[in-house]
């Protein structure tokens, strides 16, 4: 294995919230390749206590915190004479935010509960490889402010973010790392082009895509993710998400991001420059990339990940996003558009949606519905705090599970 860079990154220490996730498993994987330029000082699961345990017994963190107190004693017990302290609860995390051995913070958690670890590790000036979109979402306002206020950069691992990234590398005036701040005149930016893979409904009508079951959505094409960003890439409200989470990072209005339909999902994502030229970002879909860039970021080391044969590709597709099979995307264009509180209200309204429909409580095209009717009687904060955050969430979620009984199946 080439570990040249190893000297220069010297030994990073991670903390990694939600490691039991889609995203933390694949992090630990690639820590395994580079034990020399990679520990980790804490890892965090919601629930799953027993791969923290043997995750925790492998890699040796200070901490293991599992965010669910009912698992506190089997994980205790699962760690006894393994050197490595057990704690539980969600304060226990956002309180070791601030240890100071560690690093980097990979924001890996699902939905909104990610969100006040995120902050507190900012407000510790920590690195966070962001992971979370949601987080952005709902709070993109706060959490790019106290980012600039405490110089914590956030590295995106969202694979469309972290391809924009690194197109931008270089090309940026002031800061090296999002959020970017630039004024308009210093940008060079003309638009930014989002690549969709089109998810498993990409090419059914629009009665199948309304009646499809969680089995159906669940089979991601391209990319192997967890269940909320799989299904939400079915009804494509993941895309939504992400145009408003790379309106924050890299300061663009959301008018000036483009969504493309790229089927293959070789091209991640792309930036146009105010001269017409276009830097895409290509390789084999294999989140490891992105989580990998983000953790040894500026530097590029080695991964056994399938290389591109251009002779052996069969051809990359474009199309246009078709707004009536779904209308998530048209939702999250008009949430951040509204601004304020809005896409916080969105993205509570999904959460509980999701949640539904992977119960099997309501069928596929419930999803879009329930958001709407949510947005539209939310009342929208102009310039929200915190706290207006928190409410807006806990109002979309009341108010989203209320519309959703005139969507439950018989
Ligand atoms: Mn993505």
């Amino acid at each position: 294995m080439d570990n040249s860079n190893s000297s220069a990154i010297g030994r990073r220490t991670l903390a990694i919230m939600g490691s039991t996730g889609s995203i933390g498993r694949q992090a630990l994987d690639v820590v395994r390749q580079h034990p020399d330029m990679l520990r980790v000082g804490m890892l965090c699961a919601n629930n799953s206590w027993e791969l923290l345990a043997q995750q925790a017994i492998e890699f040796r963190p200070e901490y293991a915190v599992i965010c669910n107190p009912g698992h506190y004693f089997e994980l205790q017990e699962a760690l006894r004479g393994s050197g490595v302290k057990a704690l539980a609860g969600m304060n226990a995390a956002v309180g070791l935010m601030e240890e100071p051995e560690f690093d980097i913070v990979l924001a890996a958690m699902v939905g909104f509960s990610g969100l006040e670890s995120t902050i507190a590790a900012l407000k510790a000036e920590k690195t966070v490889a962001l992971a979370n979109k949601e987080t952005l979402v709902a709070a993109g306002s706060i959490v790019t402010a106290v980012s600039i206020e405490h110089n914590a950069p956030i590295i995106p691992v969202d694979s469309e973010h972290s391809a924009i990234f690194q197109c931008l590398k270089g090309e940026t005036a002031g800061s090296w790392c999002p959020p970017y701040s630039y004024t308009t005149s210093e940008n060079c930016i003309e638009k930014l082009v989002l690549t969709a893979s089109g998810g498993p409904f990409r090419t059914w009508n629009i009665e199948d895509i309304e009646n499809a079951d969680a089995a159906q959505a669940l089979k991601h094409p391209n990319w192997s993710m967890g269940a909320k960003v799989t299904i939400d890439s079915a009804s494509m409200l993941n895309k939504g998400l992400e145009i408003i989470e790379a309106s924050w990072l890299f300061n663009m209005p959301v008018k000036d991001i483009d969504v493309v339909v790229h089927p293959q999902s070789i091209i991640h994502s792309m930036v146009q420059f105010k001269d017409g030229c276009l830097k895409a970002q290509m390789g084999f879909p294999d989140m490891r990339v992105p989580i990998q860039y983000a953790l040894t970021y500026p530097f590029r080391c080695s991964l056994n990940t399938k290389r591109i044969s251009f002779p052996e590709l069969a051809g990359l597709s474009f199309f246009k996003p078709d707004l009536n099979r779904f209308p998530a995307l048209r939702l999250a264009y008009s949430a951040q558009e509204k601004g304020g509180s809005m896409p916080c209200t969105m993205n509570g309204a999904n959460e509980i949606a999701v949640a539904a429909f992977l119960r099997g409580e309501i069928k596929f095209g419930a999803i879009p519905h329930i958001i709407e009717d949510t947005m539209a009687v939310a009342d929208v904060v102009g310039k929200p705090s915190l706290e207006d955050i928190f409410q807006a969430d806990e109002s979309a979620r009341r108010t989203a599970a209320e519309a959703l009984k005139k969507y439950i199946l018989k």
